[in-house]
């Protein structure tokens, strides 16, 4: 017999939804949180567009009501770290970090994505000194200081906008002469005072001639490869996210990004697996969306685990695997 029924990896939106729809139907749910308890939206300030809060709601506040709400009805909320899964005989294996490990008869994947990185190394040699990838948790670090932003979609020009509380001036660096984010951030971050932008261009080295800490950036247009010289204390990079299935390669299939393929609403490739939000989102990407497939792969994983046969022995499914089985899609 499986330890569990059903088994929801990641706390954020999309994990913290399903949890909250397997409780209400009955599953006890168990959702092991993750390194990144709470997901992106930890990370960020006011989300103004998930709907329901018509003043906004800060990230943090939305992510401990949606756990409140989905441990008040019976989810079991464990901390910890998947390092291992076994997909291929059922019920399926999950080892944690600490060296523990459990089984499952369903299992919905919202592992969600990571901030991504330039690809220099100085970025990544200086992170935590004066490189950073999340604006809300080091703007504060910042007060009074010029720095720059990398990127230009609704993420850069959110950072940028917000660590205009903190610095002296914001710089966002863009790769192209023309801006991704939506309309409404343009408009905001465009007109600010405080913030300027450098277009065609990319970070080409991050520099710490002092002691370790940034102190400014060699920035190079790409349309006429000329360098410049930036000094300033701080670099935010906002250029987007890769997706985390590195535990799921090889048994669950994935596009070429690295994202979770789905079919037929949160389905994967193996019957009882389901994935739901960023992990196999790379269009929407928005909370609202991530919850929504969350209800879908709770929805989904319900509706699999009531065809699924009781045999006498549960233990080893996978002798009589093609009767357990319900149609996949
Ligand atoms: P994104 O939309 O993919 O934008 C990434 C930006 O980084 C792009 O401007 C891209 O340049 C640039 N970039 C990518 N790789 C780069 C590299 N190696 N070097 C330099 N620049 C690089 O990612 P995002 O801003 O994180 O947004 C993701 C999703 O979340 C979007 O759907 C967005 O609308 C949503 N979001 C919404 C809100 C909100 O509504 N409040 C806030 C944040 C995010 P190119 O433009 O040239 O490709």
């Amino acid at each position: 017999m499986a330890d569990r029924q059903i088994v929801i990896i990641g706390s954020g939106p999309a994990g913290l939804t399903a949890a909250l729809y397997a409780a209400r139907a009955n599953l006890a749910p168990l959702l092991i949180e993750g390194l990144d308890a709470g997901g992106q939206l930890m990370l960020t300030t006011m989300v103004e567009n998930y709907p329901g809060f018509e003043k906004g709601i800060m990230g943090p506040d939305l992510m401990s009501g949606m756990r409140a709400q989905a441990e008040h009805f019976g989810t079991v909320v464990i901390q910890g770290d998947v390092t291992r899964v076994d997909l291929r005989r059922r019920p399926f294996t999950l080892s944690l970090a600490d060296g523990k490990s459990m089984t499952t008869e369903a299992l919905i994947i919202a592992t969600g994505a990571s901030a991504r990185w330039l690809e220099i190394d100085s970025d990544r040699k200086l992170s935590g000194h004066g490189v950073s990838t999340c604006a809300t948790c080091d703007g504060y670090f910042f007060r009074g200081k010029p720095i720059a932003v990398v990127g230009g979609g609704d993420s850069a020009l959110e950072e940028a906008i917000y660590l205009t509380k903190f610095a002296s001036k914001v710089t966002v660096i863009h790769r192209r002469d023309s801006l991704r984010a939506s309309k409404i951030m343009q408009d905001k971050a465009l007109t600010h005072p405080k913030i300027e932008f450098i277009w065609d261009s990319e970070i080409a080295e991050v520099k710490d001639v002092t002691r370790g800490e940034v102190t400014g950036i060699v920035v190079r247009n790409v349309k006429t490869g000329s360098l410049a010289e930036v000094p300033l204390d701080g670099v935010f990079i906002a250029i987007g996210h890769t997706p985390n299935t590195s535990l799921f390669k090889g048994q669950v299939d994935l596009d070429q990004a690295g994202y979770i393929l789905t079919r037929d609403g949160t389905k994967t490739n193996i019957p009882g697996v389901f994935a739901a939000g960023d992990v196999q989102d790379h269009v929407y990407r928005q909370a609202i969306t991530a919850a929504g497939s969350g209800c879908m792969a709770a929805i989904d994983a319900e509706r699999y685990l009531e065809h699924l046969p009781v045999p006498d022995d549960m233990t080893d499914l996978a002798a009589c695997e093609a009767d357990a089985v319900p149609p996949h899609g």
